[in-house]
């Protein structure tokens, strides 16, 4: 079943407290890689809920949108567009900054990977505050794109990101608290 599924998701994700300072407890999904059933199932699980939404984009968030982002993509017959830090991508870009816990960050898409009208997904791997799939739905938006959802394996509902995504719906796999 679908929470049998989701179950192993979960356990196929490691915790490591303190990473990458103090405090943090970061979620790590590349021990779920390492699984791929659970790997194939998390796939699966955001395939079977976007095949029939008519998304043309999957636009992923470096880095670990760029693991989960393509075979959904490639399952559900949409381009992948990838979203990255400054100063990465080779051609002309539109840039939008974003607020950081400290400073700011800035994420980037080529400029021409997508039409205004298309529907777009995001896929990051996890939504903390909320701050990078914000900056990505801005981006998106500016040129005119629908931004159908944001899909993330993990949340961290404590950081009450989701709020701070407004009526844009949020999908995840999983609750860790
Ligand atoms: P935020 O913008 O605060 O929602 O942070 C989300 C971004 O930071 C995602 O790209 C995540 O990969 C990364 N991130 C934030 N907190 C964690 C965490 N506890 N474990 C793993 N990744 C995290």
């Amino acid at each position: 079943t679908k929470d049998d599924r989701i179950a192993k998701i979960s356990s196929a994700i490691r915790v490591i407290p303190d990473f990458p300072k103090p405090g943090i407890m970061f979620q790590d999904i590349t021990t779920l890689l390492l699984d791929p059933k659970a790997f194939k199932d998390s796939i699966d699980l955001f395939v079977e809920r976007y095949k029939d939404q008519q998304i043309s984009v999957v636009a992923g968030i470096e880095a670990r949108g760029f693991i989960f982002g393509p075979p959904i993509a490639l399952a559900i017959g949409a381009k992948f567009v990838p979203m990255r830090k400054p100063k990465k991508l080779p051609g002309e870009v539109i840039s939008e900054e974003y607020s950081l816990e400290y400073g700011t960050d800035i994420m980037e898409m080529h400029v021409g990977a997508v039409e205004p009208g298309e529907r777009a997904l995001i896929i990051d791997d996890l939504i903390a505050t909320g701050g990078t799939l914000c900056a990505a739905i801005r981006l998106l938006e500016r040129v005119g794109v629908v931004v159908v959802e944001c899909a993330c394996l993990i949340e961290l509902p404590e950081l009450k990101g989701r709020d701070r995504l407004g009526d844009k719906p949020l999908f995840v796999l999983v609750s860790a608290d």
